[in-house]
C-alpha cells in the first residue's frame, strides 16, 4: 500500500484558533500514527484577503504547537496555472458556463420570485441556490458579453455534470459522519446547485484548488471540520469530472464556543496566538480542545 498523505489546509485569511488546532493537531498525529506523510497547504487563493504576515502567524503558531510538517509549503496562489488547466477541461467538457449575474441582481431575482410566494431553496451552508439566469442564455449573448468586456465567474451546471458522470457519488468517511455514522456516505452535490469554479477575480474557487491539489499532492486521507462534510459532495462530483484519485475522508467535530456556536476566525479570543500570549501552553490548548495524545 502506498504511504498515507495527510495534509493540513488553513486559509491565510486569519489567524488560526481552536477549531484550527484540533484539525492541525488530529491529522498530524493521524499521519504519526499511520507513519503517513504531513503536509501544510496554504489556501491563499483570495490574494485580497490572504496575507504574507497571516500566514507566517499560521506557521508560527503551528510551530508553537509541536507540529512539523514538510518543506516548501504548497501556497496555491502560485499554482494558478494548475487550476486553470482543470478549469479548461471542465470548460472543453461543456460543463461550466460563465456567469456574469452580479450579487444584487441575484438578489433583486430571489427578492422577485419569493414576493410571488415561493420560498426559494438554499444550500446546504445557508446560501441561496443560484438561480438559472446565466446558465439558461444562448451561446451568441455569452460571447457578446464576453467580447464586452463584461466580468464573469465560471460556474459547474450541476445538473449536467450529475448527468455526465451518471451514477451515484459515494465516500468512504472514517469515524464521525454528519450524525456521527462510519462508512459509506451518499454525496448530494445537487443541493448545492451550480456551484462557482473560478471566479470572477481570481481564475479558481475553493472547491476546485482543493481537489486539484489534494490528487497532485498524493493527499489519501482528507481530515477536516465537520463543516466541510457537504462541500464533499462536490469535491466527489469535481473528482469524477476531472479523473482524479478519491481520498478516504474523515470530518471530525468541530470546537464550538460557549454558547455552542461554531468558532470564527473574527473571535479573537479563541485565537491561537492570544492565547499564547495570555501564558497558555501547548499542553493547555490541547486540554481545552480535549485533545489527546495518543
Ligand atoms: N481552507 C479551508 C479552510 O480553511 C479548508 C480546506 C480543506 O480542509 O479542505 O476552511
Amino acid at each position: 500500500m502506498n504511504q498515507p498523505v495527510f495534509r493540513f489546509a488553513p486559509s491565510s485569511n486569519g489567524a488560526l484558533h481552536l477549531g484550527h488546532a484540533y484539525s492541525a493537531l488530529l491529522n498530524h498525529s493521524m499521519a504519526q500514527e499511520e507513519g503517513g506523510r504531513f503536509l501544510v497547504r496554504i489556501e491563499d487563493i483570495d490574494t485580497t484577503r490572504c496575507t504574507p504576515m497571516l500566514e507566517a502567524g499560521i506557521l508560527r503558531d503551528l510551530e508553537w504547537l509541536g507540529l512539523d510538517w514538510e518543506t516548501p509549503v504548497r501556497r496555491q496562489s502560485e499554482h494558478f496555472a494548475d487550476y486553470t488547466e482543470a478549469l479548461e477541461t471542465l470548460v472543453e467538457a461543456g460543463l461550466v458556463y460563465p456567469s456574469f449575474f452580479t450579487r444584487g441582481e441575484v438578489r433583486a431575482y430571489i427578492a422577485e420570485a419569493e414576493a410571488e410566494g415561493e420560498a426559494w431553496p438554499k444550500d446546504p451552508d445557508g446560501v441561496p441556490i443560484f438561480p438559472p439566469v446565466d446558465q439558461e442564455r444562448s451561446e451568441a449573448e455569452r460571447r457578446q458579453r464576453m467580447e464586452d468586456g463584461e466580468p464573469y465567474a465560471w460556474r459547474l451546471d450541476m445538473e449536467a455534470a450529475c448527468r455526465h458522470i451518471g451514477e451515484t457519488l459515494f465516500w468512504e468517511e472514517d469515524g464521525e459522519g454528519p450524525e456521527g455514522e462510519t462508512g459509506i456516505v451518499t454525496a448530494n452535490p445537487r443541493a448545492w446547485g451550480d456551484v462557482v469554479i473560478a471566479r470572477k477575480e481570481i481564475p479558481a474557487s475553493y472547491h476546485l484548488a482543493v481537489v486539484v491539489d489534494d490528487a497532485l499532492q498524493g493527499i489519501t486521507h482528507v481530515v477536516r471540520g465537520r463543516d466541510l462534510i457537504y462541500a464533499t459532495a462536490v469535491h466527489r462530483v469535481l473528482q469524477e469530472l476531472l479523473k482524479l484519485p478519491v481520498p478516504r475522508y474523515h470530518h471530525h467535530r468541530l470546537v464550538l464556543d460557549e454558547s455552542g456556536r461554531k468558532l470564527s476566525k473574527s473571535a479573537n479570543d479563541t485565537s491561537i496566538a492570544s492565547l499564547r500570549e495570555a501564558g497558555a501552553s501547548p499542553h493547555d490548548i490541547m486540554r481545552m480542545i480535549g485533545f489527546e495524545l495518543p
